[in-house]
């Protein structure tokens, strides 16, 4: 497998999580709760955070959400989470943050939309004010554009700028270079207004999977900043996972994004965390970083007419989840445990040799056993009703056995 060349950046500190090239890339997330109701804010980026989210953003849209920040830190604190939280601003950011200091020193970072920070006005001194106040409180800061609130006044001048040309380039061609130049010369006057280098990250979030590329591709051959990727709205369950995935996968791979968000759409009283699993998965799937042991099974088909081993898998998948939380700590690199779980020996066996831990199922014709097979080879066959626990049981053993010695011996260190 070739190696990822990352794109070289400095580094960033965001309270005790760097962001950059050195170390890996950070999945953040951002909650959906009213900020000013401190307890469900807690709640939620605890949630959040538990399930492996490194930076959690929350809105900070107003004086009571402003006031609120403060105490949400201080309560994941008393949690025992360091998770940092980071301000989003929009529009009013610069009063907030000379308002309300504590909240100024609570956050871990601020992210500013340089497209509505200075609106009807024809100096930056709303955007000046949130930028001193970064420098003060030495916070980093994510310039974050969005092409749903790009600089308005930049994309007119430079759109009738293009119109001059002898050969004008096409509107949305003129959009993805008015997004790069926001970021760049907002970066740049973060910088004059004396925010150091390595305390900038860049974000240009649009909402289509081919401009996502083409625009990020553009910032990181123009700067070396840190770049945060995501598809902004990039919708609900498979579309949003499916769009975010065929968008940022190419630029991870090739080496571009420092830390990432899937940014879906929850249903109605939905998991928020459910944006950490599909960024996590996205990264696990790239082979760019390991969350959770993987687990491999076949679609199903004609040979297994049953639902028998959709339920193992379902079962497995499950058990994983709920095991990792003291799994992490117990027992350091178990998320590359790799399982696979297979309805029937056409291609159970093979698939099973291929994982730390498989089982081929019997398919409809098949004698009803189920070969397991641990490192590639056959440990034991299972039959009856018992097939899910005595598979639990081995699955425990080989946790135990594989990775509880190699945190033992220090052989495997986390990555974080
Ligand atoms: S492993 Fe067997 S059951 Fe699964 S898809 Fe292949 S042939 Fe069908």
């Amino acid at each position: 497998m070739a190696e990822i060349q990352r794109r070289r950046t400095p580094t960033v500190q965001i309270g005790p999580v760097r962001v950059g090239w050195e170390v890996p890339v950070v999945v953040q997330s951002m909650t959906n709760t009213d900020t000013a109701d401190v307890q469900a804010t807690i709640d939620q980026v605890a949630a959040l955070a538990l399930s492996g989210s490194e930076l959690v953003r929350v809105t900070v849209n107003n004086e009571d959400a402003a006031a609120a920040v403060p105490h949400i830190v201080e309560g994941l604190e008393k949690r025992g989470l360091r998770v940092p939280v980071i301000g989003d601003f929009h529009y009013n950011g610069h009063i907030l943050l000379k308002k309300f200091p504590a909240a100024a020193r609570a956050l871990a970072k601020y992210r500013i939309n340089p497209g509505n920070v200075s609106i009807g006005r024809k100096d930056d001194d709303n955007f000046r004010t949130m930028i001193e106040c970064a420098v003060e409180n030495q916070k980093p800061v994510r310039i974050g554009v969005n092409w749903g609130s790009l600089d308005q006044a930049l994309l007119t001048r430079m759109m009738d700028e293009n119109s001059r040309r002898p050969e004008p380039l096409s509107a949305r061609d003129v959009m993805m270079e008015a997004m790069v130049a926001s970021a760049l010369s907002s970066a740049a006057a973060a910088e004059r207004y004396g925010l150091r280098h390595d305390q900038i990250i860049l974000s240009a979030k649009v909402s289509g999977v081919r401009d996502l590329i083409d625009v990020y591709s553009t910032l990181a051959a123009r700067c070396d900043y840190p770049l945060h990727l995501g598809l902004t709205e990039a919708g609900m369950g498979t579309k949003g996972v499916i769009a975010s995935t065929a968008g940022l996968a190419p630029l991870l791979l090739a080496g571009i994004g420092d830390t990432i968000r899937v940014s879906l759409t929850p249903k109605p009283g939905g998991d928020r965390t459910e944006e950490v699993q599909a960024a996590q998965q996205i990264l696990q799937s790239l082979s760019i970083r390991s969350f959770m042991p993987q687990v491999t099974s076949c679609p199903g088909c004609g040979r297994t007419t049953s639902t028998y081993f959709q339920e193992l898998a379902e079962q497995i998948q499950s058990y994983l989840r709920t095991q990792m939380p003291e799994w992490r700590k117990k027992y350091p690199g178990v998320e590359e445990l790799k399982l696979a779980v297979m309805g029937c020996v056409v291609n159970g066996p093979g698939e099973s040799k291929h994982a730390n831990l498989g089982i081929s199922l019997p398919g409809t014709f098949e004698e009803p056993k189920a070969p397991v097979y641990i490192d590639g080879k056959l440990s034991t066959t299972l039959r009856g009703d018992t097939i899910v626990a005595e598979f639990k049981q081995i699955l425990d053993r080989y946790v135990e056995s594989h990775y509880g010695q190699k945190a033992a011996s220090g052989e495997l260190v986390g990555t974080r």
